[in-house]
């Protein structure tokens, strides 16, 4: 089987590298980290103008490059590789994901508004009771005319701050755990009732507590039909969770490299601490742990047509696997740097909570196994 990118998509992995080259350094992310806004939004408007990475999975006619889940992988590893704290996943991969498989008229609208680089989205899914369950809802959607009112409680929505508009899943009917019931609306960020409490992140990006309080949307907010939302959400975060497994691979391949160059040049008892055979045996185990990632991310991302049964097996393995590489890659490089490992100032520490922020992230090693276990045992 011939893996190898097309010419296209080499020039997007190409031309995102050499610009994160020259405009992410990590002593400029950290400034942007402590500035209020917490990052630079002319960042983002260079990437959808100069460019024109944000319309990578969209298809021409909406302005795009006519890509799709291949193109989001490329850029996520490129993000991973930088540490970029920009809402690409948030807003091209979940976002831009959820508008087309839904298409119509809100598709027409927000999706060109996303390639510009003027709408920023961000997914408020996750509730303080729900763990990794994404129907368990307690936040309602209620009929009010044609349109909807929504109330309740999303919890560490990345991205909330920067975000013009949130994905919104609520209960339009049913139990709180039920799959039927559920309704995802796409709404303004800045509607009456909506109340948001932000804060950084470990991993250097903002986040917020959003509480929606009678917040009133049009019929149009509601994304597809109602009630029945739930395959679609779970599609959404297949996607992400491939795109998560990139952004993965990247955050690992530079713990590998960063930590080897350190070894060779750092000397303990007269020698390169690269010369001490158990440091070198644990510098092959994390080139393996980036090797396995980049397999398995392809393989996630390769299956995401298929039915949702095998589509979710193969993410959840990937998930599952990549969750390992991540601890063992971002323990042992911390390790190997010893104490410096840890310090603010330098970059792999930093490395290291995104990949621990990333093993969480859309469900644990455990979570995804199970999620597999269950799957596979369906058959
Ligand atoms: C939270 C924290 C608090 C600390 N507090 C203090 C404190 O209060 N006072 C103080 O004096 N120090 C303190 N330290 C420093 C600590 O003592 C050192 O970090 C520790 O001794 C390791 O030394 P190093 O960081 O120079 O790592 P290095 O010696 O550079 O080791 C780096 C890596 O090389 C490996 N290595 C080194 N030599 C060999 C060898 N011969 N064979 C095989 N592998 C080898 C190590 O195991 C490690 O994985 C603290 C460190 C931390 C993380």
């Amino acid at each position: 089987m011939d893996f190898s990118f097309n010419e296209t998509q080499q020039m997007l992995r190409d031309t995102l590298a050499r610009y994160l080259a020259d405009t992410y350094d990590f002593d400029t992310r950290r400034k942007w980290i402590a500035g209020e806004a917490g990052r630079d939004p002319g960042i983002w408007r260079a990437l959808a103008t100069e460019l024109g990475i944000l319309g990578a999975p969209f298809a021409e006619a909406h302005g795009g490059l006519g890509g799709g889940a291949v193109e989001n992988m490329i850029v996520m590893e490129q993000l991973g590789e930088a540490i970029a704290i920009e809402p690409y996943l948030q807003t091209v991969v979940i976002g831009g994901g959820a508008l087309k498989a839904v298409g119509g008229a809100v598709a027409d609208s927000v999706i060109p508004q996303i390639i510009a680089g003027d709408a920023v989205i961000a997914f408020a899914y996750a509730e303080p009771q729900g763990r990794y369950e994404l129907s368990n809802l307690r936040t309602t959607a209620r009929r009010d005319g044609a349109g909807w009112v929504l109330n309740g409680h999303k919890a560490v929505v990345y991205g909330a701050p920067w975000a013009t508009h949130l994905l919104v899943t609520a209960r339009t009917g049913g139990g709180q755990r039920d799959a039927d019931g559920i309704g995802l609306f796409l709404v303004e960020a800045n509607r009456p009732g909506i109340v948001r409490r932000d804060y950084p992140t470990v991993d250097g990006f903002r986040a917020s507590e959003v509480y929606f309080e009678q917040c009133a949307v049009g019929a149009e907010a509601l994304l597809g039909g109602e009630g029945d939302a739930l395959p679609l959400i779970e599609q959404v975060v297949d996607e992400a969770v491939a795109a998560l497994c990139a952004e993965a691979t990247g955050v690992m391949r530079r713990l590998h490299t960063g930590t080897m160059d350190y070894a060779k040049q750092r000397k303990q008892f007269g020698r390169a601490i690269a010369d001490f055979q158990v440091l070198q045996h644990r510098l092959v185990d994390m080139f393996m742990e980036v090797e396995q990632a980049v397999s398995m991310t392809l393989m996630a991302t390769l299956r995401l047509g298929l039915p949702a049964a095998e589509r979710s097996a193969a993410v959840s393995q990937a998930k599952a696997r990549i969750g390992r590489g991540l601890r063992f890659t971002g323990q042992s490089a911390v390790q190997i740097h010893g104490g410096i490992g840890i310090t603010d100032e330098l970059a792999i520490g930093h490395y290291f909570k995104r990949a621990t922020m990333i093993e969480g992230q859309f469900g644990s090693v455990d979570h995804h196994l199970a999620r597999y276990e269950a799957l596979a045992l369906a058959d």
